[in-house]
Formats: C-alpha cells, sequence, structure tokens
C-alpha cells in the first residue's frame, strides 16, 4: 500500500475483499426513511400501510391521496359500506389461547372504531364466511435501523385485503394499542399521513380540511386523535357523498364499493 491511497481507495479494496460489508447503520436508516414511518409516541414505531411498492400507489388523508399518474384519484368509500372482516385462522395459531387473543384484539379494534365515534365513513361486521379484510397476526417482527412495524393496513378500494399486527405491536401500553388500531383505521378510511406531501411524494395527496400537525394521522408524540380529525374526516364524506364535493385541487373523488370475496 503506498502513500498515496486514500480513504476512498481503501474502503473500496476492503469492499472487495469482504463482499458481505454492510453499509453504515445510519446510511440505510436514512434510505430507508422515505419508505417506513414512525409514529406512536416512541421513535422505533412505524406504520407499513405507507410502505408500498413504487408502483401502485393509490388512494389518499386528511392529506387525502391519490393514485398513479394517468389515473388520478382521491379513493374514498360509498355510502353505506360496511367492511366484512374475519381473523385469519392460521395466523391465529401462534397463539396459546387463540380464542382469548382473538377476544382481546376484537376488543382492541372495537375500542378505536368507537374512538372515530359518528366520523366513521363505514361500519365493520365480523363475518366468517364472507370478508372483505382479513386480520392477519404476524408471528415475527419486522424490523429496520428504523424501528419495528406495529401495523399495516390498506386503503380504499375493491380488493380483498389484510389488517396485520405485528408482535411488537402487543408489546405496547393499551393505549398506544388502541391509538395504532385507530391511524391504521384512519388509512383504511382513506386518510394519508401528515407529512405525506413532504415525504410520500411519490404517491400523491392532497389536503383537506385543518393541515394540523396534531393528528392521529401524524407519529411521534403528536400522533393523537383530534376533534379537527373526525370533524374534518366526516365533512370529507359528507360532500363527497352529497355530490357537493367532487375533487380537491382539481383531483377528482372516486366512491369505491368493496368486493365481497367468499
Ligand atoms: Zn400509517
Amino acid at each position: 500500500m503506498n502513500q498515496t491511497t486514500n480513504k476512498a481507495d481503501l474502503d473500496g479494496e476492503l469492499a472487495q475483499h469482504d463482499p458481505f460489508k454492510l453499509r453504515s447503520k445510519r446510511e440505510v436508516a436514512e434510505e430507508l426513511k422515505s419508505l417506513v414511518h414512525v409514529y406512536g409516541k416512541h421513535a422505533n414505531i412505524v406504520c407499513k400501510t405507507e410502505e408500498r411498492a413504487p408502483t401502485p400507489p393509490r388512494p389518499n388523508e386528511l392529506s387525502v391521496g391519490v393514485g398513479p399518474p394517468g389515473n388520478n384519484f382521491i379513493a374514498l368509500w360509498d355510502k353505506n359500506v360496511t367492511l366484512r372482516w374475519r381473523f385469519q385462522e392460521r395466523s391465529m395459531s401462534i397463539y396459546a389461547n387463540p380464542t382469548a387473543a382473538k377476544n382481546a384484539i376484537r376488543r382492541l379494534f372495537a375500542d378505536a372504531v368507537a374512538a372515530w365515534g359518528d366520523a366513521a365513513p363505514v361500519k365493520f361486521s365480523e363475518q366468517p364466511n364472507l370478508c372483505d379484510f382479513e386480520i392477519v397476526v404476524r408471528a415475527a417482527n419486522e424490523c429496520n435501523y428504523n424501528g419495528c412495524v406495529l401495523a399495516s393496513a390498506f386503503f380504499p378500494d375493491t380488493g380483498k385485503h389484510n389488517l396485520t399486527i405485528y408482535p411488537e405491536m402487543f408489546a405496547q401500553v393499551r393505549q398506544e394499542q388502541v391509538e395504532t388500531f385507530v391511524h391504521e383505521i384512519g388509512h383504511i378510511f382513506g386518510l394519508r399521513h401528515f407529512f405525506a406531501q413532504v415525504s410520500e411524494q411519490d404517491w400523491p395527496s392532497q389536503v383537506f380540511g385543518r393541515h394540523n400537525p396534531l393528528t392521529i394521522m401524524n407519529y411521534g408524540a403528536q400522533s393523537q386523535l383530534t376533534s379537527a380529525d373526525k370533524e374534518d374526516l366526516k365533512r370529507l364524506y359528507q360532500q363527497a357523498w352529497s355530490g357537493q364535493l367532487r375533487q380537491i385541487n382539481g383531483t377528482p373523488i372516486k366512491l369505491m364499493k368493496p368486493l365481497r370475496m367468499p
């Protein structure tokens, strides 16, 4: 090694000898930051709903969102929609007492739906044989340098979907578990993250109502369900359903009906 070898050369040489040399945690975390979002009271909690493949973006938030270029629309649910759900039975088999686990999840889900109150634009009904989405519990956590995923949900459309829960969620205090569900249900209602227009530009969004950082669709200490969240959501759907609101900033609203899967 001669004296002119600089740091970059050295790094290159090391990388050549060690094909499994890791990038720095900070570098990887920076790169992943735009894909994974942190919410909850702790900095190491993330929501996975927004971690979508770069191709099929879709709907919408109080940042309300839109579909892919050429197919831009804000997806909201049609009037009088009941989303039918069931547990994915095989995923519950990780529990010694699946019945007890299901009951606990049912209570969390019910508390979260109740928190949205009459702002909730859809009803939910547990149906063993007919469902629009399944509640799936993962056996293992999914973590990266930004933290662990708590849960992931979906946005309004006609497909069959999962509301997925990771073990890390059950490590949180109950209030945080409920808030996680409130946040994920917000996505199911069509809401994007508060910061969608800043850090999720690959999936366009539009802002409707008050764009206050204190919202359940934000993260960290500011992730709280507020009366503004509920009022704006309720107004959004009332106006969309009455036909008074057909587009937001030029992006058309499309009312979706679920496709019920046997
Ligand atoms: Zn989220």
